[in-house]
């Protein structure tokens, strides 16, 4: 029971009146009953009192003593308790100053991070009359240099990036890190210019290669830019029309800015409504292929076709593949499309050839994407065995941009459908990178000049340049496909400089099968 000083005094008080009480009632009656003298009465009886007084007087102090010292005790454990309560108060505060730095800053750069940018941008955006800006920043081609370069590499690039941003940022300008290679910077209580004047100066800022541990790595930055209160008065809105317009700067072309505009969410609006009907595109057999032909450029005879692909809608009518495919690329469908097209491809060259025409090819575009995975040979080599094609009549046309962050895989998928008899065609060559060094390294047989080479063949410039390439695919041992051929100049032209083949709609567009048997028939009388 916890002593409490009333139940002590209490305490002190019943053992006074019990001994006082039993002095009191049986102190008398003994000395009566021993002592009969009288004087000798009072005398005891005098003694008796003093010895009594005597006694409670002992028990009073030691009984008061013992509570006080009880007393003492409590009081040095509620201040040893005491102090103790402090240090752990003290404890807990700065480990709850440590959860907080950690729940609002990203572990690997040290800058404050997405939960941060909210609560700064809440409180920022509850004053009506706050203004400046939200740049959503991203590493064009991320993914590749994670993917060729390895994740230790990926994380080193991005705090060197977070610091070499941190040194050109304007004052009161905060930069965040949303995750992966996604920056913010917050421009408080800025003007339209000086957020320009930033954006100008970025892609300077970033044309220095970034010295890694083991290597170097050039970067460049797609930016998209909202301002407020203008483009959103709360956080979510804000960040997400900031992230739409970067978006739109990836599509242009890397290093590139865009600010934020209303017309951008409908266009998501109709991305996504395109993206929806898509993915019953195959099953409701809107999906279709059409067939350009190769022409042999001295002797104009058909030697093969390119398939292209075609979707129609109900509802959107007929839908351009530069619109689609991208989409399908992005949402994977692009890899069940691609099958479907190659198999169909295949079936319709078969057929050709059980008509005579024997030794035509087909070329048929596959997208990163389906080279990238890991099946892609083995489910090609099920589809030539189903389809019965032999497979030295199959060319898969590839983009430069396959090559991005190049990795050893995709070069031996290559030498593997190479050593089936497979061809392997460049498309669009000229319009990316564009590298030497992997054309004499990757097993490349054919190269198509881009359409823009052929439109501009006017120029001297651009003549001496289509020379060029036709002269580097021969001496690579390659054929020399010029694509998009509209004039009979053009044509001359491709001839003089010892092109192989062409396709174009000086002699046809891409053709419906039908059509494209019948052309084939005309051609080969
Ligand atoms: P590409 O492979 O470079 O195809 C050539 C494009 O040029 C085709 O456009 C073709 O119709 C067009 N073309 C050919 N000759 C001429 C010409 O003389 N003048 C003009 N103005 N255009 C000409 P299309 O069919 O719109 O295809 C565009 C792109 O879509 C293709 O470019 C290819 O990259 C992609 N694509 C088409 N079908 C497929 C497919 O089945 N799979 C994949 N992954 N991509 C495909
Ligand atoms: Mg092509
Ligand atoms: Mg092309």
């Amino acid at each position: 029971m916890i002593p409490t000083p009333e139940r002590d005094a209490w305490r002190i008080t019943r053992v006074y009146l019990v001994i006082g009480s039993l002095w009191i009632l049986f102190s008398d009656q003994i000395t009566e009953f021993l002592v009969a003298d009288t004087s000798a009465f009072r005398v005891i009886s005098i003694t008796k009192g003093w010895v009594y007084v005597a006694v409670t007087a002992i028990v009073l102090y030691s009984l008061i003593k013992a509570s006080l010292h009880k007393t003492a005790e409590a009081q040095k454990e509620a201040i040893k308790g005491y102090g103790e309560l402090a240090i752990a108060h003290e404890k807990l505060a700065e480990a709850n100053a440590k959860l907080r730095h950690l729940a609002l800053h990203d572990s690997l750069t040290g800058l404050p991070n997405r939960i941060a940018l909210h609560e700064e941008l809440g409180a920022l955006l509850s004053d009506p009359k706050a203004h400046g800006a939200l740049l959503f920043l991203d590493v064009d081609n991320f993914k590749y240099v994670n993917d060729s370069l390895g994740h230790a590499v990926g994380d080193e690039l991005l705090s060197n990036l977070a610091e070499r941003l941190k040194t050109y940022l304007p004052k009161d300008w905060v930069l965040f890190r949303l995750g992966g290679d996604e920056y913010v910077l917050l421009a408080k209580d800025s003007h339209e210019a000086e957020v320009m004047a930033f954006v100008d100066a970025l892609p300077q800022a970033m044309s220095y290669p970034f010295e890694l541990s083991n290597t170097v790595v050039h970067i460049s930055i797609s930016m998209g830019i909202t301002f407020y209160p203008a483009h959103g008065s709360d956080p979510e809105t804000l960040l997400k029309h900031a992230d739409t317009a970067m978006y739109r700067a990836k599509e242009q072309m890397s290093n590139s800015f865009v600010v934020f505009d209303e017309g951008m969410n409908q266009a998501i609006h109709d991305r996504l409504l395109l993206d929806q009907a898509l993915r019953g595109a195959l099953e409701n057999e809107e999906l279709s292929i059409v067939y350009q032909p190769q022409y042999d450029v001295k002797t104009a005879t058909i030697c093969g076709f390119e398939a292209l692909l075609r979707w129609t809608n109900p509802k959107l009518g007929s839908v351009p593949p530069h619109r689609f495919i991208p989409l399908a690329e992005q949402s994977g469908l692009i890899l069940s499309i691609g099958d479907w097209v190659l198999k169909n491809a295949c079936l319709f060259l078969r057929e050709l050839h059980e008509q005579g025409f024997s030794p035509l090819s087909m070329a048929v575009n596959v997208s990163a994407l389906q080279l990238r995975q890991p099946d892609f040979t083995h489910r090609l080599f099920q589809i030539l065995e189903e389809t019965q094609l032999d497979p030295r009549f199959l060319e898969i046309e590839i983009t430069e941009s396959t090559f991005m962050g190049f990795d050893d895989g995709i070069k031996q998928k290559l030498k593997e459908l190479r050593r089936r008899g497979i061809g392997i065609a460049l498309d669009d060559f000229g319009t990316g990178y564009s590298s030497l060094s992997y054309l004499r390294q990757l097993p490349i047989t054919t190269l198509k000049i881009d359409k823009d080479f052929i439109d501009d063949l006017d120029h001297r410039h651009t003549i001496s340049l289509v020379a060029g390439i036709i002269d580097v695919g021969k001496v690579l041992g390659m054929h020399v496909v010029a694509e998009g051929v509209e004039s009979h100049k053009q044509l001359e032209l491709l001839s003089a400089h010892g092109c192989h083949r062409f396709q174009g709609y000086l002699y046809s567009r891409p053709l419906p099968p039908q059509e494209a048997l019948d052309i084939l028939r005309t051609n080969h009388a």
